[in-house]
């Protein structure tokens, strides 16, 4: 009887349990398989107030993709000398990933290569340590940084044809993907402003755009060996002259045409935060997967879910399946994210990243029936 009751009380729940499974399922997941969160990973003292965020608020939001752009957040073995003064702990990065398994949440790491190896007038721990790598040791960093200068220095890029640079990255890129348990990680390589440059013993007088799709298929390769993923920004493979986007969330630099070199299982993240550009067609089309990445305008966000949900009910079967969700981005990072987020620090504007988070996931869940 005891056990009559227990299998009862068990089909019960387990029956509304499945249910519930079913109902996310109808209203979201068949709409968008991916649906993400981009945010810088929490230093240490704020590890824990951003797993209750996972729980409390991720979670219940149905988010399955958790990109945290980790860098040299984290106390690798493999090249400690590339670490951050304060760095997350094999235990911490643990802690984060058990919070995530148990909400059906896939964390992809990022430490960005190729690219952003400087920012503003600092120096990133790479090219600090090993200067070597630098594409342009030529330049150097200013003590005050304004934009524009006579440089053209935005960010520094390491040089990808150094012959030593990926001993060192792919040893961070598979110890990284290793600790966070990670089937997929992001390199990032947005922004690329510096790549075959003229002064370089290596890149000078090389195609860009081959440079750039030679960058990807190495990165690719190393990780397919291991079964894993590669994930991208965007903007280097979208024309900005012919399409008015401009040099940031396009490319000026003639990066562009790798669009058509680079492996076609290479996910796109897709960046536009001011105007809903309707570019994962045009990635669609070419054979890549994507995601669309808003920041911190709810309209436009919206405005994405609605054109992506539209592009997969369009498209012909080959294309359907690339139109793959939302990647949600934040730009600061996890402490300032969460004290704006828990009413900490005040935020009088409409166009914030915690009002775009809450719109976009807001659009996503809504039943299809109320669409
Ligand atoms: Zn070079």
């Amino acid at each position: 009887m005891k056990h009559f009751l227990t299998i009862l009380l068990f089909t019960i729940s387990y029956t509304a349990f499945s249910q519930e499974t079913k109902d996310i399922k109808s209203t979201t997941g068949n709409i968008l398989p991916i649906r993400g969160f981009c945010i810088a990973a929490p230093q240490t003292k704020d590890v824990d107030a951003f797993i209750k965020f996972i729980e409390e608020e991720l979670a219940p939001r149905s988010v399955n993709t958790l990109i945290l752009r980790v860098d040299f957040n984290y106390q690798y073995e493999s090249h400690p000398e590339l670490r951050d003064s304060s760095a997350l702990s094999k235990r911490e990065v643990k802690k984060l990933v058990s919070a995530c398994k148990k909400n059906n949440i896939k964390i992809i790491p990022q430490v960005n290569l190729l690219g952003h190896q400087s920012w503003a007038g600092r120096i990133g721990n790479l090219l600090k340590v090993y200067p070597e790598f630098d594409e342009t040791p030529n330049v150097k960093m200013p003590e005050k940084y304004v934009w524009p200068n006579a440089d053209g220095l935005y960010c520094k890029s390491y040089c990808p044809l150094h012959p030593n640079v990926h001993n060192v990255v792919f040893a961070v890129v598979d110890e990284i993907c290793e600790v966070f348990e990670a089937e997929a990680f992001h390199a990032g390589m947005d922004e690329v402003f510096y790549i075959g440059e003229a002064q370089c013993p290596r890149c000078s007088g090389r195609d860009k755009a081959e440079l750039f799709a030679g960058e990807v298929r190495t990165i690719r390769d190393h990780l397919a060996a291991k079964e894993r993923k590669l994930w991208i920004w965007g903007d280097r493979l979208i024309d900005g002259k012919t399409t008015g986007m401009g040099e940031w969330e396009a490319s000026y630099n003639n990066t562009y045409r790798a669009v058509d070199m680079i492996p076609k299982d290479v996910i796109i993240c897709d960046w536009h935060y001011e105007r809903p550009d309707q570019t994962p067609v045009y990635f669609a089309m070419k054979g890549l997967s994507v995601v669309t990445c808003p920041w911190r305008n709810p309209g436009t966000a919206v405005l994405q879910v609605q054109d992506m949900i539209k592009f997969r009910n369009s498209a012909t079967p080959e294309m359907k399946e690339r139109y793959l969700g939302m990647v949600q981005t934040i730009w600061s990072g996890a402490g300032q994210f969460l004290d704006s987020y828990y009413g900490k620090r005040p935020e009088s504007q409409v166009n914030s990243p915690v009002n775009c988070f809450k719109a976009l996931y807001t659009e996503i869940q809504k039943p299809v029936e109320a669409r």
